[in-house]
This record gives C-alpha cells, sequence and structure tokens, in this order.
C-alpha cells in the first residue's frame, strides 16, 4: 500500500482548502491535499503557477489567506519559519564562503546553541551522508558545484527537520551531474527518511526523483500520482501535454465494446478502451504517447485503429526518431520509433504515404 492509498496513513503535511492571495491575483486556488512521510513529492508546472509560493507557505515565508495548513496534525500559521520543522534548500545555496564545509553544516546547530558534543556528532554523521568527510576542512570556493550542491543539502539536513523544501536544487549543474546528483538524492531522502518537496522545471528529473508528482496550473494541482501514473494515465488533456509527447485526437463518441468510436473527421473514426461513462455524442479526446503508434507502408492487418496519411517532418534524435504524419483532414499524428538498427533504403522520408496504427488500450480516452 502506497501511503496515498491508504486510510489509516497519517499525513505528515496537509492542506485544508489553502488560498492564497496577493492583492486581487489568486496564486493558489482553494487547493487540499495531502503529503506523506517519507514521500519525495515534486511540485511541477509551468511559470507562474504557484509552485514557489505553495513551498513558501510551508517554510512559513506567506501564510494562506484562507484555509489551513498542518504539519503532523498541528497547524503550522502560528509557527514563525525558525521554529517549524521545515527547512528549505535554495538553489544559490547561500553558503558562507569565509567558513568551513564543516562549519557551514555546523551553523543552524550553533545558532540553535545545541552542546559542542551534540554538533560534532551530528556533522560527522551529514559528512558521511553526503561523502564530503575528506572536504570538511575547505571553503566553498574550493570544492566542485556538485559538492557544494551536498554541502548545502548536508546543512539542510542537520537539524533533522521533518520536512525539506528543494527549491530547483540541482538547477546549477551541468546535465550529466545532473543524473548523478539525482540518485545521490534519492539515496539521501531514503536513509534519512525526510519527506521531501521539491520544485523543478525539469519534467524528467521529477518523474526520476518524485514517489509522487503534482502536476500544477494555474493555483492549482490537476493531478498528483505517482509518475507512471501520471504518464500512463493523465486525468486530463492538460496533464496528458504538459508530460511527455502527446498527440490529441478529438471527435463525437460513441459507446462501443468495451470503450468508445471516437469520430474525428468525415466517416472515419478510431476506438479506444476506457472506462469513463460518456454520453454518445460527446465531445472526448484521446491522448496517444508517439511510441506507441506504429509506423509502416503497408496497411496492417488485424488492428481497428489504422490511419493513413503523409510524413511532413522527421525528428531524428540519434536512438529514436518522430514522425510527423498528417492525415486527409489535416490532423498530424506522431510515431516514434526507437532506430535500433542502422537506418537503411527501408526508413521513411518526407511526402511518403504510411499507415500509423495502434492497439486499443493505446489510446488514453479523456473528458477534456
Ligand atoms: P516559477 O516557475 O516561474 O518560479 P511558480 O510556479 O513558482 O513560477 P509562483 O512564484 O508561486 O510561481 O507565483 C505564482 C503567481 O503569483 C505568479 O503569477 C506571480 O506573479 C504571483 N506572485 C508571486 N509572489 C507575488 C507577490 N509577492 N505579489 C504579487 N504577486 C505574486
Amino acid at each position: 500500500f502506497a501511503p496515498w492509498e491508504d486510510p489509516a496513513a497519517k499525513p505528515l503535511i496537509q492542506f485544508k482548502n489553502v488560498t492564497k492571495r496577493y492583492g486581487d491575483f489568486t496564486a493558489i486556488d482553494n487547493q487540499s491535499f495531502d503529503i506523506y512521510e517519507q514521500e519525495f513529492f515534486a511540485l511541477l508546472g509551468p511559470s507562474g503557477c504557484g509552485k514557489t509560493t505553495m513551498m513558501r507557505m510551508l517554510a512559513g515565508f506567506e501564510t494562506p489567506t484562507e484555509g489551513t495548513i498542518l504539519l503532523g496534525g498541528e497547524d503550522i500559521a502560528p509557527i514563525p519559519p525558525n521554529k517549524r520543522a521545515v527547512n528549505m534548500m535554495f538553489q544559490s545555496y547561500a553558503l558562507f564562503p569565509h567558513l568551513s564545509i564543516w562549519e557551514n553544516i555546523a551553523f543552524g546547530l550553533r545558532r540553535d546553541k545545541k552542546p559542542n558534543d551534540e554538533i560534532q556528532a551530528r556533522v560527522e554523521e551529514m559528512l558521511k551522508l553526503t561523502r564530503l568527510t575528506q572536504f570538511a576542512k575547505r571553503k566553498p570556493h574550493q570544492i566542485s558545484g556538485g559538492q557544494r550542491q551536498r554541502v548545502a543539502l548536508a546543512r539542510s539536513l542537520a537539524k533533522a527537520p521533518k520536512l525539506l523544501l528543494l527549491d530547483e536544487p540541482l538547477g546549477a549543474l551541468d546535465a550529466k551531474l545532473r543524473q548523478d546528483t539525482q540518485f545521490e538524492l534519492m539515496d539521501i531522502q531514503e536513509k534519512t527518511g525526510t519527506t521531501f518537496v521539491i520544485v523543478t522545471h525539469d519534467q524528467e528529473e521529477a518523474m526520476t526523483v518524485a514517489s509522487r508528482v503534482a502536476v500544477m496550473d494555474h493555483g492549482q494541482i490537476i493531478q498528483a500520482a505517482p509518475p507512471a501514473q501520471i504518464y500512463e494515465a493523465p486525468n486530463s488533456v492538460y496533464v496528458a501535454d504538459f508530460i511527455g509527447d502527446v498527440t490529441i485526437i478529438e471527435g463525437a463518441v460513441t459507446a462501443k465494446d468495451n470503450g468508445y468510436d471516437i469520430a474525428f473527421a468525415e466517416g472515419q473514426s478510431v476506438y479506444a478502451e476506457s472506462t469513463l461513462n460518456l454520453t454518445n455524442g460527446q465531445t472526448g479526446y484521446i491522448a496517444i504517447r508517439p511510441e506507441k503508434v506504429a509506423i509502416s507502408s503497408e496497411k496492417p492487418e488485424r488492428v481497428r485503429n489504422a490511419v493513413q496519411g503523409k510524413i511532413i517532418d522527421i525528428a531524428y534524435l540519434g536512438n529514436l526518431s518522430t514522425y510527423y504524419v498528417e492525415l486527409p483532414n489535416g490532423q498530424t499524428v506522431k510515431s516514434q520509433t526507437a532506430n535500433t538498427r542502422r537506418l537503411s533504403r527501408r526508413s521513411f522520408t518526407w511526402e511518403d504515404e504510411v499507415w500509423l496504427s495502434w492497439t486499443d488500450t493505446a489510446g488514453i480516452l479523456l473528458e477534456r
């Protein structure tokens, strides 16, 4: 049982009808959701959708205009930021340049006037956790960017917060280092058991690290679910379109077998299995991932969904090629294939007339 599916699980964080307004602008719109202990929860969405506002309310830099945020069952509104069991790691890391790595990590503990032996033990533990023991005496400018990122992480975990907020934590790292660091972040999260909430612009990063991804739009969480569910079972055209690549085919639905026919052009329809309860004639949207669409020069047999069209664009990505195929009604459908062999004369080219096909379960039927 994942905690969010377990009615007996106690949430660490609870948003109850939380709204945040700046003047008459609504940045967070009546949001209620839970985050559980030991979760790695990612907030994902376009610029301005309210991700940072969510984090700032959790950290205590902003207060909700309406509604309540509970931490461990307790309203956090009256608790000032430095008294909350919450810490925030900023993208800039904000390390003290004149202090050693050791002293940077010890900073919060010293400020809290913890006994020296406790500080000593905790800093050593954090150095070990983040594999920084050998750099303890160096200053921030004497270590690499990836190591500085780990110092910032060690420092923000030193006081053992229940919740760590990470605002674009890997934004300053280059692509290769970023990937390694993502695995490290997951490892450290698992070892400490701390709940992590991460804001990132990078959907691959969110999908890699998170136990659940919350896709936001205009101050609302549209769907919060594990990465595979977000990708395979989006709850809306918005989420299907935001995560990964997709073709949307729109048309009037007619119930048939275990799903619906969708008439998308004069005399043409495609079929999708679905458990949705739609009314015949209502508009439905089928989301189809390009990698689920097969491309062939001959009409495939025994497939219900087969449409003919012409290749109008090809994106060659080395390991993959994406073909943009225009149907007679002007609809473009994407088909992506793995280039497992060297491209030969058998591969397709511009203007080729081709058939696209997909299975009854490949298309995800959505109401909007
Ligand atoms: P980005 O990805 O660009 O950081 P975001 O999703 O984190 O965006 P927020 O920073 O949460 O978005 O901002 C949400 C909305 O609230 C934006 O439209 C922003 O302009 C507005 N906003 C944020 N802070 C304030 C403020 N102090 N006063 C007025 N409007 C604000």
